[in-house]
Parts: structure tokens; C-alpha cells; sequence
């Protein structure tokens, strides 16, 4: 195993793409098997050592980043084990990279649905914060494609979960037994979760509590995972994706409300068809709108974008970016019933762009990932961190909250963009801070967009995490008891404290 003592090789884990600033760290690890990741945390137990588990370092909210002690590193356990056509599912360490696993099962013609943009991220990443992205308005996060896993707990004790076996009793309580025999009981936390589509704000507890389920998304605080059992799908036979330019940022509004529930209505249908699809009936329901991800632009997000995309069409209110999967069978149908409905919401067909083909398909994937890449060399250029939010809130207050994030931050004179997964009722909004005033103003302003999410009935964070950066913000949401109920969780499986210092739960709850 790699060790690495020397400040001048710590540099590339002392951050993560938060760019919160004060990483610093005594030994970083680089075990190349489940063993050596159990030895080291039996060590750093014996010696009180904090404990930084380290991915691909491509997460936002600075939960990678050590604060002193050990890093664990996870880039050498990064084996595919097996990819089985006949169960459906992936058996890889947490270290493979999210991209060679979508290639590898690509190629024995499945498909792996969880896609959160940055293809660079670990597979244990996108567990431990139940990554999600585009796709999820049809596929779900992450947690949805776990089926089994191996942790190492805290002190190097090991613990294997497969969904499905272990629930947490009608009082709350899981009882495990590791695999040493180790008797572990822990309380789960008994907060309401938001009625919203996406929600990776505190420690999982909806009920049944399925215990595989507290540990994805947990940010590195209960265990480092050590394996895991993926759900494949089969490879779709091919996409309808268009880019839709709106000049009206109602009608943008009204096609994606219609967009979304005809979605919802046929998605049920086919469900219902499946089971007929046994007595050999034709399902109607594939032939008809179904989208895979339906993705917003707001106005100054295509005007970053037209920085590598000069084709992009100016003065537009917005943009909707939508997928479909399609058979040789149904392109045609599935062309005619978008453009319908496009043609209904008064979209500008003739200045949009729609393909079936592969290489266009990746232009477009392309366009998507360009936003994120411009608004952070603007960052740079800025010399200034920005501001980004992860807020959800319920369907039925959607339109309120955007309007609030849109009237606030026109109000503010900053430079901003809002984007991202509005099928799932959740945007992403960027403040681009030029000087030390307009930082403390934007910081103010994302307060504020906080608090009125809460109010509608939204959590802080739809997919981001807390980590450190946001914990603060998670306390607004759960108030002490709640944190206090997290906080005693995490002593249950690391009485010490050592696992993912201040994430989740901030400083003053963490040991
Ligand atoms: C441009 C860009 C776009 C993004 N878009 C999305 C998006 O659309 N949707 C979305 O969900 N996310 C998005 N993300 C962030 C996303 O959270 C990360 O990409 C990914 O999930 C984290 O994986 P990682 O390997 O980089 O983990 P890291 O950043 O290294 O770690 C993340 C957390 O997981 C913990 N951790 C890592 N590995 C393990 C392990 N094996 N066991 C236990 N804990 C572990 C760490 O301690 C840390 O708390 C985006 C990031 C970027 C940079």
C-alpha cells in the first residue's frame, strides 16, 4: 500500500470542486484492497486519528476535504469485478470511475442509469452522496440502483448489507451484528422528510428503513464502502433528445408542467401495459411521451453557454433540454407527439435543435456540461468563489420559488445563472461574486433563498450533500433535536468520532 507523508504530495487532497480553502492533512493512504482499508481505520481508531475518505474529489460541498489526521484514498480499489447480464447487476470497488462503468456496461449492451454530469467521480462518491443529475426524473439517484454493499466500519470492523434483509424495527431501531460478531444498536432519526422529488439533506430515514439505505448518503460519517452491488438496466436502442429555445419564459414554464405530468400519466400506463405485455398485448403507452431528463436554461445561463456555443440563439427567455429513449418503432411517433407539444407552448421550433444520432447526442451533452465549465473560469477570472444552491422544494411550489430566486438576484445587480433539474423541481443557482462585497452580499442573498425554500416545504440539499460547506444551512432546516438525533446515530457506528469530521453535522456536533 502507497502511503504518502510528504506536504508536497498532499496538495491534490487538500480540495474537492468546492475550493473551500484550509485543507490540510497528516498521512494519506492509498489502499489497494477491502483489508488494508480495515487496517488503517483499526489504527486510526487506536489513535483517535480523524479519518478523510477521499473519491474522485469532484463533490461541491467540501466533504472530501481532511481537516488534519488520515486520508483514505480510494483511486487503487478500482476494480470492476463482474458485470452479469444474467442477474442485471455490477459487482465493482469504490474506486472504478463513473465513466468506465457506463462504458463497460455499454458494451455488454446494459445500461447504468445515475448520471450527475461529472463522469469523472467514483462509483463510492455517488453512493456516499447518493449522487443523482439529469436522468433521475425517470431513473431515480443512485440509492435506487444499490443492491448490496461492504463497509468498513470505524474501528475496521466490517459490515455486509443487501437490500432488502435488514430493517429497522417499528420503534426506530436497527440492531446489526458486523461480520466479527460485533452487536451495533442505533436509533434512527425521526424527523418528517420534505415532500419533495430529490432530497439528500441528513442521514436517510424514510420507513420502512431499509439499513443499506442509511449508509447511502451518508458523506463518508459511517463507514467507508468498500464494495458495491449495482442494478444494470438494458441499453436503451436509442434517444430523441432535443434543445428547445422559448422567447417566453411562461410558455417555457407551461411546456414543462405539461412536459412532466404526461410523462408521469404515460409512465404509469406502461407499468400497467408491462404486466399485460405477458398476455402478449402491445403496449400503447411506449409509442407516447415519456422523457428521461428535462433540464432548464434561464436566460443568462445561454449566454454563458454562447461563449462555446456561438450557434446559440440570443435574446431567449430560456431553454429546456429533453430526452426520450426510442426503438426503430416508435421515432417517428415519439417526433411528431414532441413537436406537438412543443408547437402548443410556442416554442422556437425552427431555432431548436433535435437529434436521434449519437454524435449529436454528445454535442448536446456537450452544451449541458459547458454551463458549469464556463460559470467556474468565470470564477477564476473572478478571483471569487461562487455561490451555488442545491435547494428542492414541492411540485405545487415550484413557480414561487423561482420567481423568488429570480427577483432576488435581478434585485441584486450580481452576475448569476439558474439551470439544472427542473422536471425535479430543483435549479441550481450560481452567484459569480466580482469583488469581497459582492461576496458577503451574495452569502446574504443565498441565506435568504435558504429560508424561503424551508418555508415551501424544501430541503437544502436536492443531491450536492452538506458537507461542510453546508451544514450551517442544515441546522436551519432540522433545528438541535434533529441534529442531536443525527448526531447520536453517528456515535452508534464511530463512537469515537473519527469518520468524516464536520460533515453532515458541522463542527459542533461531531464528536
Ligand atoms: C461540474 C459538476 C457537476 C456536478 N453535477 C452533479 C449532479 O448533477 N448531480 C449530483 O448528484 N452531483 C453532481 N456533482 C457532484 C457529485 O456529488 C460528485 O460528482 C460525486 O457524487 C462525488 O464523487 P467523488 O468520487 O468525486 O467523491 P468525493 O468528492 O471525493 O467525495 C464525496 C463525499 O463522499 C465521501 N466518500 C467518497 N468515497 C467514499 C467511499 N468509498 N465510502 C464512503 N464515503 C466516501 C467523501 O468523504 C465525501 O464526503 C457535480 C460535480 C461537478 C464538479
Amino acid at each position: 500500500m502507497l502511503v504518502k507523508t510528504q506536504p508536497e504530495e498532499f496538495q491534490d487532497y487538500l480540495t474537492d470542486a468546492s475550493n473551500m480553502p484550509g485543507g490540510n492533512v497528516e498521512k494519506i493512504f492509498l489502499p489497494e484492497s477491502a483489508k488494508e482499508v480495515s487496517e488503517i481505520l483499526a489504527e486510526a481508531s487506536a489513535l483517535g486519528k480523524a479519518v478523510t475518505i477521499s473519491g474522485a474529489r469532484t463533490g461541491t460541498v467540501g466533504g472530501a476535504i481532511p481537516f488534519g489526521g488520515y486520508v483514505i484514498s480510494l483511486e487503487r480499489l478500482n476494480k470492476i469485478k463482474s458485470i452479469s447480464k444474467d442477474t442485471m447487476s455490477a459487482v465493482v470497488e469504490p474506486g472504478v470511475i463513473l465513466a468506465d462503468l457506463q462504458k463497460a456496461v455499454e458494451a455488454e449492451g446494459l445500461f447504468y442509469p445515475p448520471d450527475p454530469t461529472e463522469w469523472s467521480c467514483q462509483i463510492g462518491g455517488t453512493v456516499a452522496t447518493n449522487a443523482s443529475g439529469a436522468r433521475s426524473f425517470k431513473y431515480g439517484a443512485t440509492r435506487d440502483f444499490v443492491e448490496g454493499m461492504t463497509v468498513a466500519l470505524a474501528d475496521g470492523d466490517v459490515l455486509k448489507l443487501r437490500r432488502g434483509e435488514l430493517f429497522a424495527n417499528g420503534d426506530g431501531v436497527i440492531e446489526l451484528k458486523t461480520e466479527s460478531g460485533q452487536k451495533i444498536t442505533a436509533k434512527v432519526p425521526t424527523y418528517q422528510r420534505p415532500n419533495v422529488r430529490k432530497n439528500v439533506s441528513g442521514y436517510f430515514n424514510g420507513q420502512p428503513l431499509d439499513v443499506i439505505d442509511l449508509f447511502i448518503g451518508s458523506e463518508g460519517t459511517l463507514g467507508v464502502v468498500t464494495e458495491v452491488e449495482l442494478k444494470l438496466l438494458p441499453k436503451p436502442k436509442g434517444f430523441f433528445s432535443g434543445i428547445v429555445f422559448f422567447a417566453d419564459e411562461k410558455d417555457l414554464m407551461a411546456f414543462v408542467e405539461e412536459a412532466k405530468y404526461v410523462s408521469f400519466a404515460n409512465r404509469a400506463a406502461l407499468i400497467t401495459d408491462l404486466r399485460s405485455e405477458i398476455l402478449n398485448f402491445r403496449s400503447e403507452a411506449e409509442d407516447k411521451l415519456n422523457a428521461s431528463l428535462i433540464e432548464y436554461f434561464d436566460a443568462n445561463a445561454l449566454k454563458f453557454i454562447s461563449e462555446k456555443f456561438p450557434e446559440t440563439p440570443g435574446n431567449m427567455a430560456g431553454a429546456i433540454f429533453f430526452e426520450q429513449e426510442t426503438t426503430e418503432e416508435t421515432e417517428d411517433v415519439l417526433f411528431e407527439a414532441w413537436n406537438e407539444l412543443l408547437e402548443k407552448h410556442n416554442a422556437d421550433i425552427d431555432g431548436s435543435w433535435f437529434t436521434t444520432t449519437e454524435q449529436d447526442r454528445e454535442k448536446m451533452r456537450a452544451f449541458r456540461h459547458a454551463l458549469p465549465v464556463s460559470v467556474n473560469e468565470r470564477v477564476v477570472r473572478n478571483k471569487r468563489r461562487k455561490i451555488g444552491t442545491d435547494m428542492a422544494v414541492p411540485d405545487e411550489n415550484f413557480p414561487a420559488f423561482l420567481k423568488y430566486y429570480k427577483d432576488i438576484l435581478n434585485a441584486s445587480g450580481m452576475e448569476y445563472v439558474i439551470f439544472g433539474h427542473i422536471g425535479d423541481c430543483h435549479l441550481h443557482a450560481n452567484i459569480m461574486p466580482r469583488d469581497e462585497d459582492e461576496a458577503v452580499k451574495a452569502g446574504h442573498i443565498y441565506g435568504r433563498c435558504i429560508a424561503q425554500a424551508i418555508m415551501l416545504g424544501g430541503c437544502v440539499s436536492a443531491e450536492h450533500g452538506i458537507g461542510k460547506l453546508k451544514s450551517k444551512y442544515l441546522y436551519v432546516m432540522m433545528g438541535e433535536r434533529y441534529i442531536n438525533e443525527m448526531a447520536e446515530l453517528k456515535r452508534a457506528f464511530d463512537p469515537k468520532g473519527i469518520l468524516g469530521r464536520e460533515n453532515i453535522l458541522g463542527p459542533r456536533f461531531t464528536v
